[in-house]
């Protein structure tokens, strides 16, 4: 067997593979195996006999996980496959947060706050410190307190910091206090951010020598990958669960770090050789993904950075044919490039839907391409846009059981205290945050408890507010008692939201019923799935919580024929790999972003990013630049991006108008024509003919950018922006779900006969939950349910007739 595995890697992957004695990295360019290396490590290090739970591999997302989860099962059965610890740092680690949370001042039961929420509250707090929000914009000071925290940058050591000083010369010298109140404000409503699920894991092993022993012994090797993408808190948690015994092992690629404005830095990589002293460092250099042609171009563009290890990557792989570039007149013409392509390809090579991925820069440019697929008919599948669970009316119910779950979450609080509409104004709620604040508790303990924390409002008022109250408590009091769908349905039911949402019959109002039904469905698919698949523990809200809290864009399935167009930005497109690979809208303002010009690092950032969406095509690579585009509600003229003339113009094929190079004939030409002029109404811009001006500027455009200042003389009439049509709706909990979970899920031991006579203090050995003692057994038959003290993962219920564990 361990023949086998080793055989279908190369000589430098092989040794990569199997140094298993000390801490190694393994620095590559794109497709030259890296992924497959540590794949193929897990598989190794299962054979060499290590127990799949002791091997923590760290993802950047769930689906990279379950990918890999899946390719491990293959080689070395699913049985020993299952049982890895795989997901992201922030999955990972919020599962250990849970348990751990006692030790650092939190309740198990926090909640995962969002980004909105975060802004949302760095926005209360601006607000109630009476600051300018437009020196302080909530979104900038939040992605500032984000940024701190990657550098496990703690509220009063920033204050001390040279972060604050910067922050007084750019005029904000109140941003230290805010990210001050700010933490206090999370700690009170038991919430934690996306950061603070690396923030406080670190701080968790810091501050208990114990804690951190624990999982030290637990995890007996990790491995990450995408290492030049991890920020310093993530590496800092890295090193503290493997600087004894140094068994780790990174991958990444220098060439495709493209994550610094979440802190990620380059340097990371080379940092490691001097964290781990004895590091073991090697390199790949051949590339099986791609043509040569395509490995030689992407090679050409990432030359022209300084910041860089050099690599020699080449591939053995056919020659294949040059990138093609496509410039277009305007973002209409350059959909309909891509989709004819499309099909053309389609129809050429025989092959599916999903094998074409079209990458750009920012989500909004994704509507010209989805208008066209639809007009087209080809089926296309968005990945990042608005998320199922960013809907209004799924945020609402999750509040509700956010609330009931963690009574203290302020934002959910918020949220939910006058939805549906209860007579609780924004005066009322406004009094009850002061009161709160006054005596330094929650929302939920103010109204809990009006005795202690009184405040100035009417009876009736009060009365509206109690009644609220016993609403919700009636719920809190079922949380443990009642499996998630069965209490989920009553709150939706009892809440006043269903008579809200279905008590409109336009269609805006039954796209909503319909999310909230196929919510209720995904809820019920996830409690059955967990109770078959899972160890028989009931499955409460606060478990279906904690999947949605962690669910990335990346991770959502529509549960459909996945034979889809992949529309999605090139960072969500890292590590994944395409037979077509469509580069969108290759211009100055948009690829490089306008955003990321201002220095070499941040240009040189960008050129990894096009580097990043070159390397993930397979066969075909097809650039293309729109010469005009409908941005900001006018037509803007723009000039092509300057990262195409750093690709070797050797290697790089020119269609010097949609029209030439031979690709595009002349009937499509006019297919292009009528479709723009019926878009303009006449088909001639700014007084001129504008396919006389298009085929004499065709080639003259390409090869002298004009500034951008220059745009149209005379304004084009705007056309209308069509509404972007509601996207039906991915619900990650779909009919799909069980094949997703199935795939993520750590899966039960054999199942013990012993297990039907189980006594109250009996010894067990669950494979999720490890070593435990029965303290309870209640019920008869199939409902018999034990009580069971976990030493590490707390107290939990066991429904006998699923539940699967060892007696020891
Ligand atoms: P990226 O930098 O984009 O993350 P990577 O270095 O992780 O790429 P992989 O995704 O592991 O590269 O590999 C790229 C492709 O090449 C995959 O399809 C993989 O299965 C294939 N591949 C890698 N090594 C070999 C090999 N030795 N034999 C056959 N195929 C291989
Ligand atoms: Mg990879």
């Amino acid at each position: 067997m361990n023949i086998d595995i080793l055989r279908e890697l190369n000589d430098s992957q092989r040794v990569a593979v199997e140094y298993c004695d000390g801490a190694s990295l393994v620095i590559a360019g794109a497709g030259s195996g890296k992924t497959r290396v540590l794949t193929y490590k897990i598989a190794w290090l299962l054979e060499q006999g290590m127990k799949p739970w002791q091997i923590l591999a760290l993802t950047f997302t769930n689906k990279a996980a379950r990918e890999m989860k899946d390719r491990i099962g293959r080689l070395v059965g699913e049985e020993q496959a299952r049982y890895l610890q795989m997901g992201t740092f922030h999955s990972v680690f919020a599962r250990i947060l849970r348990v751990e949370a006692d030790k650092i001042g939190y309740n198990a039961n926090f909640t995962i706050y969002d980004q909105t929420d975060a802004r949302s509250l760095v926005k209360t707090i601006i607000k109630e410190m009476g600051l300018d929000d437009k020196v302080y914009k909530p979104s900038s000071v939040a992605d500032r307190i984000s940024l701190a925290k990657n550098h496990l940058l703690l509220p009063q050591a920033y204050q001390q910091s040279a972060w604050a000083a910067d922050d007084a010369t750019q005029k904000r010298p109140q941003v230290a206090n805010i990210y001050i109140r700010y933490a206090e404000r999370c700690r009170q409503a038991n919430a934690m951010d996306f950061d603070d699920l690396l923030v406080q894991t670190w701080v968790l092993f810091e501050k208990n020598e114990e804690v951190r022993q624990k999982y030290v012994e637990k995890f007996g090797f990790v491995l990450v990958d995408e290492y030049q993408d991890t920020n310093y808190a993530q590496q800092s948690i890295v090193y503290q669960l493997t600087k004894e015994r140094q068994k780790v092992c990174v991958v990444g690629d220098d060439a495709q770090s493209i994550y610094s404005f979440r802190g990620a830095n380059i340097d990371n990589i080379l940092n490691f050789q001097s964290q781990y002293n004895n590091a073991k460092l090697f390199k790949l250099e051949q590339n099986y993904r791609s043509t040569q042609l395509i490995v030689q171009a992407a090679n050409s563009l990432i030359r022209r950075n300084e910041r860089q290890i050099p690599k020699n990557v080449f591939s053995k792989n056919e020659h294949g044919e040059k990138l093609q570039l496509k410039p277009a007149y305007s973002d209409r013409e350059e959909a309909l490039i891509v989709t004819q392509d499309i099909k053309k390809l389609k129809r050429q090579d025989n092959c599916n839907w999903s094998d074409f991925a079209i990458l750009y820069r920012t989500n909004s440019q994704s509507r010209s391409f989805e208008e066209q697929m639809r007009k087209d008919g080809i089926p296309y599948r968005i990945y990042g846009g608005l998320s199922f669970y960013q809907r209004k009316e799924i945020k609402d119910v999750i509040a509700y059981f956010r609330l009931i779950a963690n009574p203290d979450d302020e934002e959910a609080f918020k949220r939910i205290i006058n939805y549906p509409a209860r007579g609780i104004g924004d005066t009322t709620v406004g009094k009850i945050i002061q009161t709160a604040q006054a005596y330094g508790v929650s929302l939920w303990r103010v109204i809990k408890d009006p005795v202690l924390f009184p405040m100035d409002v009417s009876k009736g008022t009060m009365t509206k507010i109690q009644n609220f109250r016993q609403l919700i408590e009636g719920w809190i009091e079922r949380l443990q008692t009642e499996d998630a769908y069965t209490l989920g349905h009553d709150i939706i039911m009892n809440s006043g939201i269903s008579k809200d949402i279905y008590s409109g019959r336009n269609p805006e109002d039954i796209s909503r019923q319909e999310n909230l039904e196929e919510f209720l469905g995904g809820i019920q698919d996830f409690v059955e799935s967990r109770r078959e698949e899972d160890m028989g523990d009931e499955v409460y809200l606060p478990d279906f919580l904690q999947e949605v809290a962690l669910l990335t864009d990346l991770d959502s399935d529509d549960g459909d024929s996945n034979d889809k167009v992949v529309l999605m930005t090139v960072h969500a497109a890292k590590g994944l790999e395409f037979p077509t690979v469509f580069v969108v809208g290759l211009e100055e303002n948009i690829f490089p972003s306008p955003m990321c010009t201002n220095s070499m690092r941040e240009l040189e950032e960008e050129r990894r990013l096009l580097y990043v969406a070159i390397t993930r095509a397979e066969k075909h690579c097809i650039l293309t630049c729109a010469q005009n585009r409908f941005r900001y509600g006018r037509m803007e003229y723009d000039t092509p991006s300057r990262f195409i003339r750093d690709i070797d113009p050797e290697l790089l094929q020119v269609h010097s108008e949609a029209g030439g190079a031979g690709s595009f004939g002349a009937p499509q030409r006019k297919a292009y024509n009528r479709y723009d002029g019926g878009a303009y109404g006449t088909g001639t811009t700014g007084g001129y003919s504008r396919s006389s001006r298009y085929e004499s500027e065709g080639p003259e455009w390409m090869q002298n950018p004009r500034p951008v200042a220059t745009q149209f003389k005379a304004d084009p009439k705007p056309r209308a922006v069509a509404p972007r049509q509601p996207e039906k709706p991915v619900n990650p909990f779909g009919a799909n779900f069980k094949r997703v979970y199935n795939a993520v899920a750590p899966r039960p031991m054999a199942s013990d006969p012993s297990a039907s006579d189980l006594r109250e203090g009996a010894r067990i050995e669950h494979m999720r939950f490890g070593v435990g003692t029965v303290v309870r057994i209640e019920g008869t038959g199939e409902n018999t349910k034990a009580t069971v003290e976990f030493t590490n993962a707390g107290t939990k219920q066991l429904l006998l007739k699923f539940a699967k564990f060892k007696v020891i």
